[in-house]
């Protein structure tokens, strides 16, 4: 599991040539999982969805001509890369991320993520992610994920777009519908990341946490609280018979690594987006954690990878449960999950101890066995 997208998903190839699409949404997959803004991947995106549905003979024809770029959403730069793709190349574009995009894992980090079965925290384009439900879904089919819970954001949370009650019930309707469409094996799960409030209170309407299949809960404002009240709020949380899983319990932003299709890396600081860990009894919290049976999430995103490691051995000996997740926002850092793993690797994370290595009913079992 997890090798899929990485070793074949650009080099379909239809009637002895590439699948020009197939190569445009590769791309986007390594420029996402290289965290690069979603803005740049747009392009490809937008031109792979554009000729989703263009015969292969025109796109051909077009090619010669040089007319792809008149079809909506087919820029320069994607056009070239649909000429490699038709003259049977790999294109120029890919390649350079490709020969950047080889990070091994080591053995010890492989082994936790090859007993990942899903992800429980990933973002769409209906709060804050950058692609539609559909995209997210595929890219995990491709990654061998036998499932992905959506969990967009909560109404208080306006700069994330977060779901008003109403737009969440009309989103558990298309995830139902996009479930029929998907392969046997593979299932959206309905989610939220409900924003903890400042009384610890949860925002979202009871009725509808109870009927989701997994909750996470975050806190993402009052991030300054005293250790005091931040382990009151977090406390109340937990121990809410509707949550699930404690989101990046610290809060913390760290420099996040990018590496450029260039290959350039980098590690400096993005203006404005790192922050310090919140203050809060972790001994209380992970306590609280163990004793209601929820998970503590060891989230991978390179901006925060939360917990720090101190707090993260910390919960494994407090004996906590745990969910791997990537906190998406576009397909490509569905991957992220191998940063997570080499973390729960290094800290002594137990797979037996890690909810997302159980198949999907299970999962869901255990999430409704906190409500009662
Ligand atoms: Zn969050
Ligand atoms: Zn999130």
């Amino acid at each position: 599991m997890g090798a899929r997208a990485g070793a074949g998903a650009g080099c379909r190839t239809v009637a002895g040539m590439r699948d020009p699409v197939a190569d445009l949404r590769r791309i986007a997959f390594l420029l996402e999982r290289a965290n690069e803004g979603t803005f740049r991947v747009r392009a490809f995106r937008s031109a792979a969805a554009a000729l989703a549905g263009v015969p292969v003979a025109e796109m051909a024809a077009r090619a010669s001509a040089g007319t792809l770029t008149d079809l909506a959403g087919v820029g320069d730069v994607t056009a070239r890369c649909v000429a490699e793709s038709l003259a049977g190349e790999q294109p120029v574009y890919l390649r350079r991320l490709e020969s950047t995009a080889g990070v091994d894992l080591d053995g010890a980090t492989a082994a936790v993520r090859a007993t990942l079965r899903g992800d429980c925290h990933t973002h769409s384009d209906w709060s804050d992610g950058g692609s539609p439900i559909e995209e997210m879904a595929v890219a995990a089919v491709e990654l061998g994920h036998e499932y992905l819970a959506l969990t967009d954001h909560s109404p208080r949370l306006t700069v994330a777009r977060g779901l008003t009650a109403a737009r969440l019930r009309q989103q558990l309707d298309r995830v139902a519908a996009i479930n029929r469409a998907l392969p046997p094996g593979f299932r959206i799960l309905t989610g939220i990341e409900v924003d903890i409030l400042s009384d610890g209170s949860l925002d979202q309407e009871p009725e509808l946490l109870a009927e989701l299949d997994v909750v996470v809960a975050s806190v993402h404002s009052g991030l300054n609280d005293d250790a005091g009240r931040m382990t009151r709020r977090m406390l109340k949380a937990i121990g809410n018979p509707l949550v699930d899983i404690l989101g990046h319990c610290t809060g913390r932003r760290v420099p996040a690594r990018r590496t450029g299709p260039d290959g350039s890396g980098d590690r400096g600081h993005r203006a404005g987006r790192t922050r310090p860990p919140s203050d809060f009894d972790a001994a209380a919290v992970f306590a609280a954690c163990a004793a209601h049976g929820k998970a503590v999430e060891i989230n991978s995103r390179p901006d925060r990878l939360d917990p720090p490691k101190r707090l993260l051995r910390q919960a494994v000996e407090a004996g906590c449960w745990f969910a791997i997740d990537s906190d998406a926002h576009a397909p490509g850092q569905l991957d992220w999950l191998r940063y997570g793993c080499e973390r729960a690797a290094r800290c002594g994370v137990d797979p037996a101890r890690v909810v997302n290595t159980w198949p999907a009913d299970h999962l869901v079992g255990w999430a409704a066995a906190h409500r009662g």
